[in-house]
């Protein structure tokens, strides 16, 4: 399976809806690796972005400085986050990327034309709006925009689009957002441009081949991203020949995911996605995040506070498939002490402390499995629903802990208490293999914790977080 998520613009470091979607992606990637399948899990940043030249000037530093700054902050959170991603692509210095821009372009130019064109134009969204204020809240006044552009004919894939997706050859994920790309699609589309002058770009972006004072429109060389991170024998394998390839977003930017982009490879004749999953939206404290949001938001700066696996369990367990979710430092406290500090650190403690008081240490032989989860947690996970996959995984814990109290270990005869203790220790041997896609440094402890024919002496694996 062949995974992304989108490249974020780097005009600042990243914040927690950032975090949201790589750990989302990550848990999804290691997932179908422990089934045995090939994955590929790709993630970026877009430099190009008129943003990014846009936040170089307020603070008044060379684009090149505030894009490898920034750049250099979201690749870091592959150490942060625990993320296990393959490839990260920067569009401003990929080897392939330019040239790979420039194949699509050229294998599209059936589909483009120049003309003059006049809009209103938001930086925030990178796109034109017919009338302001920008929809999706950018507070900065739309920019009348009056020049000569490059257009592409996306009327023309108005019906191959919606053949794509009716028949579920491109399936969007959830159903709603299907339903709202259908509805779009089936009001009818116009030409997209994309090229801006080179002027407007400030000279950022890749020029337009054969036209050098235009530059490629930003969203259409970030989207082909997906295509120009895989060279040479990559291409072939990632996007010819595998058959699973997820794109994972949020809401914003489902339009060009699930319309531009695969009107794009139709025209190029490439092959197409598989699916796309939308995210929803984070807010912390009530409030859409933000660079005034501070460390609430810094998923850095959440992770020195609180641990790696607070802040992943936070966003795996608590965000729902659909609908925002609100971040706040008590939920993410509240919810790793129930769950990791109180549910799954206690367990593996009592069960490892009842070995060693009751049988020294030595783990007898494994008794019946007490939770069969390994079938809701993929099933889960193919609806790319997080939130319930991470509650089948919990389910161990609760069918463990119930156990417990059901047989009582330490009033029962010798005979009964090694059966029980065997169910036990094979029930946390599960739990954190079942835990790895989530957790994957927790889950090392926790099998580490209930390894071998003798188990190490319990320690505690989670700390508390509250005072
Ligand atoms: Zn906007």
């Amino acid at each position: 399976m062949y995974i992304t998520t989108t490249i974020p613009y780097v005009n600042a470091r990243p914040h927690l809806g950032h975090a949201l979607e790589l750990v989302q992606a990550d848990a999804l990637a290691r997932h179908h690796r422990r089934r045995g399948e090939p994955v590929r899990f790709q993630t970026g940043t877009d430099d190009n972005s008129l943003k990014n030249v846009l936040a170089a000037e307020a603070e008044g530093v060379p684009v090149r400085e505030l894009v490898d700054r920034n750049a250099a902050a979201f690749e870091g959170l592959r150490g942060t986050l625990d993320l296990s991603f393959d490839s990260f692509i920067r569009t401003s210095s990929h080897p392939g990327h330019r040239a790979g821009v420039e194949r699509i372009w050229r294998a599209t130019a059936h589909d483009l034309y120049q003309r003059h064109y006049e809009g209103l134009y938001c930086v925030g969204c990178e796109q034109f709006y017919p009338e302001g204020p920008c929809p999706d809240g950018h507070e900065a006044p739309l920019q009348l925009v009056s020049e000569r552009n490059w257009f592409f004919r996306l009327s023309r894939y108005q019906d191959a689009l919606l053949d794509l997706i009716r028949s579920g050859r491109l399936r969007i994920e959830p159903a709603a957002r299907r339903n709202e790309v259908l509805a779009f699609v089936e009001a009818g589309l116009d030409d997209l441009s994309v090229s801006r002058s080179a002027a407007r770009a400030r000279g950022w972006g890749i020029p337009v081949p054969d036209d050098p004072g235009q530059v490629v429109y930003v969203w259409w060389d970030a989207l082909a991203n997906y295509v120009t991170a895989l060279e040479g024998g990559d291409y072939d394998r990632w996007w010819v020949r595998e058959p699973g390839k997820v794109h994972l977003m949020g809401k914003g930017v489902i339009r060009f995911h699930a319309v531009y982009w695969p009107a794009m490879l139709l025209s190029a004749g490439e092959p197409l996605p598989t699916a796309i999953f939308v995210h929803d939206y984070l807010t912390a404290d009530g409030r859409k995040i933000s660079k005034s949001s501070g460390n609430a938001a810094d998923p850095v700066a959440l992770v020195d506070a609180y641990g790696v696996d607070a802040v992943r369990w936070w966003l795996l367990r608590e965000v729902p498939r659909v609908g925002d979710a609100d971040f706040t430092e008590a939920r993410l406290i509240a919810r790793s002490d129930e769950d990791l500090a109180n549910g799954l650190g206690n367990l593996v403690n009592r069960v490892a402390t009842m070995v060693h008081r009751f049988l020294d240490g030595h783990v007898p032989p494994a008794g019946e499995p007490l939770a069969e989860v390994s079938g809701t947690v993929h099933e889960a996970l193919e609806a790319f629903d997080f939130r319930r996959a991470a509650q089948g995984v919990w389910e161990i814990v609760e069918q463990a802990n119930k156990y417990v109290e059901r047989t009582r270990p330490w009033q029962q005869d010798p005979r009964g208490r090694e059966a029980s203790l065997g169910t036990l220790v094979h029930a946390c041997r599960e739990l954190a293999v079942q835990l790895e896609p989530f957790l994957p440094t927790a889950a090392v402890r926790v099998a580490a914790a209930v390894a071998g024919e003798r188990l190490p002496r319990p320690r505690p694996l989670f700390r508390r977080l509250a005072g």
